[in-house]
C-alpha cells in the first residue's frame, strides 16, 4: 500500500490513524444484526455443530485412554467457568470504573493436553482428519468404541499419513500433541515469536519443527508449500478452515450448561458479554458463533487484540478483511501475546462473523502484563500474557455509554449483566517463564 492509498484509507476510516499510532483503541460495531439477520452470512448450522460434538464424544473413550488427565471430564476436553470476585475489585480499583454486573473466567488455560484455546478447535481437526481415514479404511464404524484406535495397528495405519501446520506456538502443541499420539507423520512450521519451550516439548513428543525467521503469516505460507508437495500430507489451515472453526464453536452448548449449574439466567434482561482474544480469528469466531447459537441476541461477542496486531478490527472496520495486513499500514506485528501475533486476519472468519460481533478493541502489551499481575495477586491465577488480552473489556463496556445507546441496555439490564472473560491459555507455562511475566508486570 503506498502513501497515498493509506492517506485515503485513513480518510475514509478514521479509526485506522489510532491503529497506525498504537493506541488503546475501541471500535463498537454500529452494523450489527440479529443472528437471524447475520447466520446466513456464516454458511454454518446448528447442525454443523452437533455434528462436531457428537464426533467429540466418539472420540471420548479414545482421549481418555490416551490423556488421563481427561478422565476426570469422561474424554471431553473443557474448561471450568470461575466467578473473580477479588479480580474484579482490583479492576475497578485500578481503574476507577464500576464494572455493572458480575465477572467470569473461562479457564481455557487449564484445557488438558495443550493449555489453551487450540485444545478445542487444533485437536478437533486433528480427530476429523484421523477419523475420516479410518473410516474410509473400513477399519472404523461411527458405532464402535474408538478406544480401539490406542493400538499398534492404528498407530501404525495412521503412521502413512502425514499433518501440518503454521503455528505461533499454542496451535502447533495442540496439532502436534494430538497427531503424533495417533501415530500420524506431523509437522509444524513455527513462526519467529514462538517460544522455545513450546518447540522443546513438541519435539519431546516426537514432533519435527521447523523454524522460520519470519511470522505467522510465513509460517503458514510455508508449510502450506511444504504439504502441497505430498499427497498424503493433510494441511490444518489455521486462516480458513471450517472444521477448526466448528471445534470451538462446540463451547457454545457446553457453556450454557455451565451458566445453568451455576443458575445463571441468559435472556433480554440479564445480557451475556463474552470477551475473546483474538489472533487470526479462528478461535474466537468459532466461540462467538457457538455462543449465538446457544443464547441468541442475547450475547455480545467482544475480540481484543495488541495494539501491535489489530488485524481483525483494520479488516472489519475497513472490510477489506485479509486483503490488508497490519503491515500494509506501516505496524510491525510484534507482540508479546503469543498468539495473538497475527497480522492478516482470516477472510473466511471476517466476512462471516462481522455482523454478529459487538465490537473490537485493542491493548498494550504492558496493559496485559498488568492485568496478568492483577490475576495473580487478586484470584491467585497465572494465565499468559495473550489470555489476559479480553479483562480490559469489562470496563470499557461500563464506561462507554456510547456501546449501552447503541444496543439500548437500561441501566437496570446492565446491572443483571454478567461478563466473561476467556482465559485462553497460559496453563502450561514453565515456572521460569511465568516468573518474568510476573516480573514484567
Ligand atoms: C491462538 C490463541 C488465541 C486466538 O485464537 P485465533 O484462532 O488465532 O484467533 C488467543 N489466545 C491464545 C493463548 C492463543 O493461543
Amino acid at each position: 500500500m503506498d502513501s497515498n492509498q493509506l492517506q485515503d484509507l485513513v480518510a475514509r476510516y478514521p479509526i485506522v490513524k489510532d491503529l497506525i499510532e498504537l493506541k488503546e483503541t475501541i471500535w463498537f460495531n454500529s452494523t450489527f444484526t440479529t443472528l437471524e439477520q447475520g447466520l446466513p452470512y456464516v454458511g454454518l448450522t446448528q447442525d454443523d455443530i452437533d455434528d462436531a460434538r457428537d464426533r467429540l464424544q466418539r472420540f471420548a473413550p479414545y482421549l481418555m485412554a490416551v490423556f488421563p488427565e481427561t478422565s476426570v471430564s469422561h474424554g471431553i476436553i473443557e474448561s471450568e467457568l470461575s466467578a473473580i470476585p477479588y479480580m474484579q475489585k482490583s479492576l475497578e480499583t485500578h481503574f476507577h470504573q464500576i464494572i455493572t454486573g458480575k465477572l467470569w473466567l473461562k479457564k481455557d488455560s487449564h484445557l488438558p493436553i495443550s493449555g489453551s484455546i487450540k485444545a478445542r478447535g487444533g485437536i478437533y481437526e486433528v480427530l476429523f482428519r484421523a477419523e475420516q481415514l479410518a473410516l474410509q479404511a473400513n477399519l472404523l464404524t461411527i458405532q464402535d468404541d474408538y478406544a480401539k484406535l490406542n493400538s499398534p495397528e492404528f498407530r501404525k495405519f495412521f503412521g502413512q499419513y502425514s499433518i501440518a501446520v503454521g503455528s505461533t506456538g499454542n496451535l502447533g502443541l495442540s496439532i502436534g500433541i494430538m497427531s503424533a499420539k495417533l501415530g500420524f507423520d506431523v509437522t509444524v512450521h513455527m513462526s519467529a515469536d514462538a517460544r522455545q519451550w513450546k518447540k522443546d516439548k513438541l519435539r519431546a513428543h516426537g514432533v519435527t519443527v521447523i523454524e522460520y525467521e519470519q511470522d505467522y503469516g510465513i509460517a503458514v505460507q510455508e508449510g502450506r508449500k511444504a504439504a502441497l508437495k505430498n499427497p498424503n500430507c493433510f494441511f490444518i489451515d489455521d486462516e480458513n478452515s471450517k472444521t477448526l472453526f466448528l471445534g470451538y464453536a462446540v463451547a457454545g452448548e457446553r457453556l450454557k450448561k455451565q451458566l445453568d449449574q451455576h443458575h445463571i439466567i441468559v435472556d433480554q434482561a440479564h445480557p451475556l458479554f463474552v470477551y475473546l482474544p483474538c489472533g487470526v480469528g479462528g478461535g474466537p469466531g468459532g466461540v462467538a458463533f457457538g455462543l449465538k447459537m446457544a443464547f441468541g441476541d442475547h450475547v455480545h461477542c467482544i475480540f481484543a487484540e495488541p495494539t501491535h496486531s489489530p488485524c481483525m478490527l483494520l479488516g472489519v472496520a475497513t472490510g477489506l478483511h485479509d486483503e490488508i495486513s497490519v503491515q500494509d499500514i506501516g505496524i510491525d506485528n510484534i507482540t508479546a501475546a503469543d498468539g495473538l501475533a497475527v497480522g492478516r486476519a482470516s477472510g473466511f472468519v471476517g466476512r462471516a462473523m462481522q455482523r454478529l460481533l459487538d465490537g473490537f478493541y485493542t491493548l498494550d502489551d504492558q496493559t496485559m502484563y498488568s492485568l496478568l499481575g492483577m490475576l495473580n495477586q487478586s484470584e491467585n491465577l497465572k494465565l499468559e500474557p495473550s489470555a489476559l488480552a479480553g479483562m480490559l473489556g469489562p470496563i470499557l463496556v461500563s464506561k462507554h455509554q456510547s456501546y449501552a445507546d447503541l444496543h439500548q441496555f437500561t441501566e437496570q439490564q446492565l446491572q443483571h449483566a454478567n461478563h466473561i472473560v476467556w482465559g485462553t491459555g497460559g496453563g502450561m507455562v514453565p515456572i521460569e517463564e511465568m516468573q518474568n511475566y510476573l516480573t514484567k508486570a
